[in-house]
C-alpha cells in the first residue's frame, strides 16, 4: 500500500482585525501536523487568540529555498502543513513563494485557504475602476528610483496599486507629484480593519497637502491607488515640430512638470498632448 502524502495549506490570516479570519482557516491551522509561519512569536498569539496549539516552524526570506525541501520531505511522508505569514494572505509581498514552487514541482497538493489581503480590500473600498489593475507590491525605496518608476507607469489607463510604509509615505507621494499630473485621482487605504481605517480619494495635489499637513496620515500601514491615465483622442495628442524641439530641450534640464509647463508657456500649446509627450520622451 502507497502511503498517503500531506497537503500544503496556504493560510490567509487577518491585516488588523483578529476577527478577519475563516472557520476554515482556524480549523486548518487546527487540524495540521505543523504550521510554517514567517514570524513565529507573531503567529503565536494569533492561535493563542484561537486557542490553537500548534507546533510552529520558522519560514523567512532567508531560509526559503532550505525550507522548501525540508517542507516537501515533510509532506511526502504524510504530514499537512500550513503556511502563514504575518499578515494577511502569504505570498502577496510575503514570504511562501520557493515552498509553494517547490511543492508543485514534487507534484504535491496546494491549497489555498482564502481572506484577507491589504490590497484587495483596498481596491474593494476605493471607488475607481479595477479591471484590469496592476498589483506593483513595494515601490522602489530610493526618490531617484521612484521617480523614474512612477514615470514609467504615468501613461498607463489602467489602476495600479501598490504598498508602501509610513516611513516613506509623504516622499512617495512628493515624487509621484513631480512626475504625475496634480489632478491624477489618487486612493490611500490606511491602517484597513484596524481602529483608525481611512479610505480617501483625492486628486493628486491635495492628497499630498493632506498627507502634509495632517500627521495621522503618515501613521500605520499604506495601500496606495492610483487610477490610471485619462485616455487622449490620438487626433489631439499631436504637438508641432516647435513644441517639440522646445520641450526636448527643457527635459534635458527640467523635470517633467517643470518641462511641460513651460513649454505650454511658450508656445501657447495644450497641455495634455505636450504632457503626454513628455512622458513619451522621458522613457526613452
Ligand atoms: N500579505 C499581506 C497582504 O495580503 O496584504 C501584505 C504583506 S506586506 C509585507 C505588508 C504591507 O501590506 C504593509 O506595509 C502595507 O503596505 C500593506 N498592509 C498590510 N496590512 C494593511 C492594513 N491593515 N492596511 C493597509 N495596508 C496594509
Amino acid at each position: 500500500m502507497t502511503k498517503e502524502t500531506g497537503k500544503l495549506y496556504v493560510v490567509a490570516t487577518p491585516i488588523g482585525n483578529l476577527a478577519d479570519i475563516t472557520f476554515r482557516a482556524v480549523e486548518t491551522l487546527k487540524s495540521v501536523n505543523l504550521i510554517a509561519a514567517e514570524d513565529t512569536r507573531h503567529v503565536k498569539m494569533l492561535l493563542q487568540h484561537y486557542g490553537i496549539s500548534n507546533k510552529v516552524i520558522a519560514l523567512h526570506q532567508h531560509n526559503e529555498d532550505k525550507a522548501a525541501v525540508e517542507i516537501v520531505e515533510k509532506l511526502r511522508s504524510g504530514l499537512s502543513i500550513a503556511l502563514v505569514s504575518d499578515a494577511g494572505t502569504p505570498l502577496i509581498s510575503d514570504p511562501g513563494m520557493p515552498v509553494v514552487k517547490a511543492v508543485h514541482e514534487a507534484n504535491l497538493t496546494v491549497v489555498p485557504i482564502v481572506g484577507a489581503c491589504a490590497l484587495i480590500a483596498g481596491l474593494s473600498a476605493a471607488g475607481v475602476a479595477i479591471t484590469p489593475f496592476t498589483f506593483e507590491g513595494f515601490v522602489p525605496r530610493t526618490s531617484s528610483a521612484r521617480k523614474t518608476f512612477f514615470s514609467e507607469r504615468a501613461a498607463i489607463s489602467t489602476t495600479w496599486v501598490f504598498y508602501e510604509s509610513c516611513h516613506r509615505i509623504l516622499d512617495c507621494l512628493h515624487d509621484m507629484a513631480a512626475v504625475l499630473p496634480a489632478e491624477r485621482s489618487i486612493v490611500i487605504a490606511r491602517e484597513l480593519t484596524k481602529l483608525h481605517e481611512t479610505i480617501v480619494k483625492l486628486p493628486l495635489a491635495e492628497m499630498l497637502v493632506l498627507v502634509e499637513t495632517d500627521a495621522n496620515m503618515q501613521r500605520g500601514e499604506f495601500v496606495v491607488i492610483v487610477e490610471g491615465a485619462e485616455k487622449i483622442d490620438v487626433s489631439e495628442n499631436v504637438i508641432t515640430a516647435d513644441q517639440e524641439r522646445i520641450l526636448k530641450l527643457l527635459l534635458t534640464e527640467c523635470s517633467v512638470k517643470k518641462a511641460v509647463d513651460l513649454t505650454v508657456e511658450i508656445t501657447g500649446g495644450k497641455k495634455k498632448p505636450i504632457y503626454q509627450a513628455a512622458l513619451t520622451f522621458n522613457n526613452r
